[in-house]
């Protein structure tokens, strides 16, 4: 069989299952197969494909048949341009989350060297696009999963910002949790304060947790994804943690469900009083980014015991 063949056999089964880029994901899968790019595919299309590769080939496409996302079949995920290693232990880098890294690349713009946490980086997403777009800053990525530590450290080797980008085992923004993560995720101490503070933590509901079907979500780790019975238990623990963290005039910036704007809004209040609070929509129009901006002059440590 040649690769064309094949080709035109992986459009088919995956157009007859209904999968709406048949054509583009038998592409990429075949590319995956054959460790090869786009030109050389085509190049190759009257090559006959190896006869070992065939069962591997059929492998890839139940894979796919069973809706598991091209991104954990390939291992590879594009995020802001940057092509990310991704494992079925790191969230999958959506398109939205590039909005929270242009807000947050804006406010950095006017410092010269920031320091920035990434607060459940996963596979380091957002930490290495902050890290390859400013090369002066330092940016701390916190995850509390090694696996997905164990994922960003070789995501950031792969761009070259192991030594901006230190990694830090802990629960959100409180660092060094455990003692046998591997030398590499333990990369130096976390500074007392930040001037961005960024997260796209877990914020699916419990009600939309158990409502997944045929979804992307299903396939990803519950521990990325589950906010709690609101999805607001992990940003709400952050804004807790981070009132302190902060320099004056520095801000934080979440990624939000469009239906916890409220509710959000309601947390900034509360834990950063003062701050400056704004939500940006999506290319889908749906609420996705806040930003909690403090004021230069500000002292932002306020009574203690209060929130979450
Ligand atoms: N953006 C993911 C979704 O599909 C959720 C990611 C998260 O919980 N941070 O809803």
């Amino acid at each position: 069989m040649t690769i064309k063949q094949a080709l035109r056999q992986a459009i088919e089964t995956l157009t007859s299952n209904r999968f709406e880029e048949a054509h583009l994901e038998a592409e990429l899968l075949l590319r995956h197969l054959l460790g090869i790019g786009r030109a050389e595919l085509h190049l190759r299309l009257e090559d006959s494909l190896p006869p070992e590769q065939t069962p591997e080939l059929d492998r890839l496409i139940r894979r796919r048949l069973s809706h598991e996302p091209m991104a954990y079949i390939t291992g590879h995920k594009e995020f802001f341009g940057l092509d990310l290693i991704v494992t079925a232990d790191t969230l999958i880098p959506r398109p939205e989350t590039e909005l929270l890294v242009e807000k947050a690349l804006e406010l950095a713009g006017n410092r010269t060297s920031p320091t920035i946490a990434d607060v459940g980086t996963g596979c380091g997403a957002i930490a290495i696009a902050m890290a390859v777009h400013l090369p002066q800053a330092k940016v701390y990525a916190f995850d509390i999963s090694t696996a997905a530590l164990e994922v960003a450290a070789l995501n950031c080797e792969r761009h070259r910002v192991t030594e901006r980008v230190h990694l830090l085992q802990g629960d959100l923004l409180q660092g060094d949790l455990a003692s046998n993560i591997p030398a590499r995720i333990k990369a130096g101490d976390k500074p007392p304060r930040y001037d961005l503070i960024l997260a796209n933590l877990p914020y699916v509901s419990d009600r939309q947790m158990r409502g997944l079907c045929d979804d992307v979500r299903l396939f990803e780790p519950a521990l990325a994804l589950s906010g709690g019975p609101d999805g607001l238990q992990q940003i709400s623990r952050l804004l807790a943690q981070a009132r302190d963290k902060l320099h004056p005039g520095g801000a934080i910036l979440l990624e939000i469900s469009p239906e916890q704007r409220t509710g959000v809004v309601e947390l900034a209040g509360r834990h950063l009083p003062g701050d400056n609070v704004k939500v940006y929509p999506d290319l889908s129009g749906h609420d996705r980014v806040i930003v909690m901006e403090s004021k230069a002059d500000k002292n932002l440590a306020i009574a203690p015991g209060e929130g979450a």
